[in-house]
């Protein structure tokens, strides 16, 4: 199939996912929480901005106990569908979460909005990435629209065969500062070209 634009990119890697063995996944998610434990990124952030995995999304669980261990103030992404908008509430436990938009856990409506607090981390998921940061998401531009009015550092986590050439960036996509995949971390340029 020839692959020119982003909707059959995107239908094209949901199904790649959907193909990736059971057990090398986990190995893989093992890797990259890792990863993101030792980084500098993760030590000296305050507060971690997290999305909760579904099954094709790389894990984000061992990151997020380890969070609460480390007492980091950990917030977990809400969806509202019909605006397009999304906002994170704090999480303590993953008690706190209950299912959401298309199923996925989000935290309940008990849980307190976003302050700033301290230094931020976002980790931001996708379904690819390239090189220059920018990502390939779901195709609903939710974070996009969050982090174009929101200033923290963005941490893009993905697996290190989804790191690819082109993902087709548009003009309001918003690329991460870094990528850590199980095999790498990425620092991204800030001279990247336009
Ligand atoms: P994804 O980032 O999930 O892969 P896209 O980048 O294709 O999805 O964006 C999906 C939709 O969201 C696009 O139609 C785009 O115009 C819209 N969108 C993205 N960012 C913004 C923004 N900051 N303000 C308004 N609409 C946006
Ligand atoms: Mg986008």
């Amino acid at each position: 199939m020839q692959i020119n634009d982003k909707r059959a990119l995107r239908k094209e890697l949901i199904i790649r996912r959907r193909q990736v063995d059971k057990r090398i996944k986990s190995e893989m998610d093992k890797a990259i929480a890792d990863n993101v434990l030792a980084s500098d990124c993760y030590k000296s952030a305050d507060s971690l901005l997290i999305y909760i995995s579904t099954e094709i999304e790389v894990d984000t669980r061992q990151i997020i106990m380890q969070a609460f261990k480390d007492e980091k103030a950990v917030y977990a992404p809400r969806c509202m569908a019909g605006d397009g908008e999304m906002c994170f509430c704090k999480i303590s436990s993953f008690n706190d979460l209950e299912p959401g938009y298309k199923g996925i856990l989000e935290p309940n409506s008990s849980c307190q909005g976003l302050v700033h607090a301290g230094k931020m981390l976002c980790a931001v998921p996708a379904l690819a990435y390239d090189l220059q940061g920018f990502r390939l998401g779901y195709g609903k531009g939710y974070y996009d629209r969050f982090l174009a009015g929101f200033t923290c550092q963005k941490l893009g986590i993905c697996y290190d065969e989804f790191i690819l050439d082109d993902v087709f960036r548009d003009k309001h996509d918003v690329p991460v500062d870094m990528i850590i995949s199980d095999k790498r971390e990425i620092f991204i340029d800030d001279r990247r070209e336009e």
